[in-house]
């Protein structure tokens, strides 16, 4: 595929590793594809970053037709630029993609805009210990009328930010909150695809959350209240005894790509782990009896997050003295140390950018 590439006339300046945060900055380009279902894919450009323009009715503002991802290029001690598994992002946009009635991206053409992109703005990929270059691809619905019904017209667009460390203070524990009340997703809805109504409709219990001095919630299955789903924007893992236990994704949860990872140098290690349901009984039984040795949350943006404190119904449990645990240390090194090149890659999960 032609992407025409339209350089900006002037560069912005690069900003200190140390004020990164997560976000606020963004590079001197942003990738940008039209469709519609007559022509299909057209008049992919790499253009001078700058506002869009919509039409006042457009789908997305009304109606919520939104997805997105959340990748990151990071950078070698040799210099070089790699990306994570990027395949398995392109795969779950189509799979979201599919949900909301947006156009999917054939695979290869997919990753060759993310290829060409990166390799456009490689030079923004900050150097410093565990920053990265922060990539968000999304596409929205974009026809310009107020009719309910699936999308004539559609945009995808990749816009890339340098983000700085995760943990600037070393890996802290975090506390989380179980949420029962609001509910994030349930079957059949759209859990599964990474879309930014679900983010919406998870903000009232985060606040609440946040205002008792939690840092994220821990959400419930829909139905029953009574499984455990994923935590905020992450997904979930218990170690109870020597079983490493992560909810099945059973359609409401998102398939974490650092998740399915997890599950894998995990069991390569020859760890037991299981992929099932997790009742919020079971999990309040191990906590009781000691069993729970270690929690963690893990994402694209913490790789890992261990938890050192749960609250339930105004009960709190501290987990392995709120601190992290063995299991959790080892994903967090392996993880980062593949993604930023300082191990070898056996999974063969990199891809570098020439
Ligand atoms: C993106 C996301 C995750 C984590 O997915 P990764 O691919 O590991 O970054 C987990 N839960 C939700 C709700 C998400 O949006």
């Amino acid at each position: 595929m032609e992407i025409k590439i339209t350089k900006a006339s002037t560069l912005k300046e690069k900003p200190d590793s140390s004020a990164l945060g997560f976000g606020k900055i963004f590079t001197d380009h942003m990738f940008m594809m039209d469709w519609n279902d007559e022509k299909g894919w057209s008049n992919a450009r790499i253009v001078p970053f700058e506002n869009i323009s919509l039409h006042p009715a457009s789908t997305v503002l009304h109606y919520g037709s939104e997805i997105f991802e959340g990748l990151k290029a990071y950078r070698r001690k040799d210099g070089k630029v790699q990306l994570f598994r990027p395949i398995e992002n392109i795969r779950r946009m189509n799979r979201s993609a599919e949900r909301l009635c947006l156009p999917q991206i054939p695979e290869e053409d997919a990753l060759q805009i993310l290829k060409t992109f990166v390799g456009v703005e490689q030079d923004w990929t900050p150097s410093a210990e565990g920053t990265s270059l922060y990539l968000r691809p999304f596409m929205f619905g974009n026809d310009e009328s107020l009719g309910v019904h699936a999308v004539h017209n559609a945009t995808y667009v990749i816009i890339a930010s340098p983000v700085g460390s995760y943990y600037k203070e070393g890996i802290n524990p975090v506390k989380i909150m179980i949420e029962d009340e609001d509910v994030r997703a349930v079957r059949g809805g759209t859990g599964y695809a990474k879309c930014g109504g679900n983010y919406a409709a998870s903000n009232r219990a985060g606040q609440r959350a946040e205002q008792k001095g939690y840092s994220q919630v821990l959400w419930l299955d829909g139905v029953e209240r009574k499984y455990i789903e994923e935590v905020g924007a992450m997904n979930v893992m218990f170690k109870i005894g020597d079983e490493i236990v992560t909810p099945m994704l059973s359609g409401s949860i998102l398939p974490g790509i650092t998740r399915m990872s997890c599950l894998e140098v995990l069991k390569k290690q020859g760890y037991k782990v299981s992929e099932r349901l997790l009742s919020i009984d079971e999990l309040g039984e191990a906590l009781e009896n000691g069993t729970l040795e270690e929690a963690w949350g893990c994402g694209t943006a913490a790789v890992v997050s261990p938890i050192g404190e749960l609250c339930y119904k105004d009960v709190k449990y501290t987990i392995n003295n709120g601190e992290i645990g063995k299991v959790t240390q080892y994903l967090y090194d392996t993880l980062t140390g593949i993604q930023w090149g300082k191990i070898e890659d056996s999974f063969g999960w990199t891809l570098s950018i020439e």
